[in-house]
């Protein structure tokens, strides 16, 4: 694919990141590989595909593609959507057992919330290989002889993803409100539209300034992707930008309904933005609808064997491990975010969550119940 063809990919696919893409499932060849060359797994999201497969240009290697409803690999791996059954099946069902004479999969390090290393080997015999969490590190995580540093195990949110997520949330919003206000309003697309795009890249572009600000703890209100914050807080700034709008059409002798309609229209679309679930569309943050952002990942030093799973899946770099001293420790709990990685890949159950009213979030739970939309474990992983 040419760099042109690429970009025009990468940019309608980025406004539309909220939408499924799914892609062709079964195994890719790269360059001209061999019985021995690598293979690596990615989910069926068109985009995720189309940047792995750019990130492996110039490897001999096989790439294979499984089924994730065309989710990203995060997402639907948290979900429930992209499981080690989806896996299996992939690699019985593609012929890659008929290409290749190893029987080692590199999979991306986000898969494993979601997918079982333990699971894949006992009913395939291939043995999962946490790769790293950007694909532009492929090529130096092989160099490295399949060994990861910490810039190839954690996520971060640098600029060129804070500009994406800007133009995957400024893109449907001012699409939905620009449908709208058609009948009524149609001068008012465009500069609504500008100021839409414009308060995205705001939100997004100062994140480094107001980061340290966010809390993940505390009880909010929200639905869906809105988080109305402490105590309705935005929507109690929306009740005054009302108060406003009413208190200057009648100082101004404006009282007509187009005038008050249209200035409400305009501070709820404000209000909303700033209302999105910003925490949800960082890397960096659970979603602050998500209840289980409020746990906290603890550790059972008697069942710990220091095998380093934990270390090895956790995107938040919250481990130490100390193999002399056979000890692991959380020093970094505080960056968790409650992905479950860890929990899933510890052989021993040794991991856990804790919530504030000490109740406890068992491995087998973690395994079984994935989340939905709103945050709740309930989708069962079969
Ligand atoms: S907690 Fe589990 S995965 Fe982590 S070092 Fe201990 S045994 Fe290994
Ligand atoms: S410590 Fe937290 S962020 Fe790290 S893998 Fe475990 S649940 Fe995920």
């Amino acid at each position: 694919m040419n760099s042109l063809k690429y970009f025009i990919i990468n940019a309608i696919e980025t406004m539309l990141r909220m939408v499924p893409f799914p892609t062709k499932t079964g195994v890719i060849k790269i360059g001209n590989p061999d019985r021995n060359s690598p293979v690596f797994l990615t989910c069926n999201f068109h985009l995720t595909v189309e940047r792995v497969k750019r990130a492996l240009k110039g490897m001999d290697c096989y790439l294979l593609v499984a089924k994730s409803k065309g989710i990203n690999v995060w997402c639907a791996a948290t979900g429930g959507l992209f499981t080690h059954h989806d896996v299996i099946s992939v690699l019985k069902t593609s012929g890659i057992e008929e290409l290749v004479d190893h029987r080692k999969v590199i999979l991306p390090q986000l898969a494993a919330t979601g997918i079982e290393g333990k699971i894949v080997r006992q009913k395939s015999d291939w043995h999962v290989i946490w790769g790293p969490v950007y694909a532009k590190d492929i090529p130096a995580f092989i160099r490295n002889k399949l060994k990861k540093n910490v810039q190839m195990r954690v996520v971060r949110f640098p600029f060129v993803q804070r500009v994406e997520m800007a133009i995957a949330w400024a893109f449907p919003i001012s699409s939905i409100a620009a449908l709208l206000i058609l009948p009524f309003w149609r001068h008012l697309i465009l500069p609504l539209s500008a100021l839409i795009w414009g308060m995205s890249f705001f939100i997004f572009l100062a994140f480094p300034l107001f980061e340290n600000r966010l809390s993940a703890r505390g009880k909010r209100i929200g639905f869906i992707v809105f988080d109305f914050g402490r105590g309705g807080i935005q929507l109690a700034l929306w009740g005054f930008f009302l108060l406003l709008v009413f208190g200057y059409a009648a100082a101004f002798h404006q009282v007509n309904a187009n005038f008050i309609l249209r200035w409400s229209f305009i501070t709820l679309v404000t209000t909303l933005l700033f209302s999105m679930d910003l925490m949800g569309s960082t890397p960096v943050f659970k979603s602050s609808l998500h209840e289980d952002r409020l746990l906290k990942i603890s550790i059972d030093n008697n069942k710990c064997k220091t095998a380093g799973f934990c270390e090895l899946v956790c995107p938040r770099n919250c481990y130490e491990i100390d193999r002399h001293a056979h000890n692991t420790t959380i020093p970094r709990a505080d960056y968790c975010v409650q992905c479950g990685a860890c929990i899933v890949q510890c052989p021993y159950d040794a991991l856990f969550f804790k919530g504030s009213d000490g109740k406890i979030l068992t491995p087998e739970k973690i395994r079984k119940y994935k989340l939905n939309l709103s945050g709740k474990h309930l989708v069962k992983v079969g």
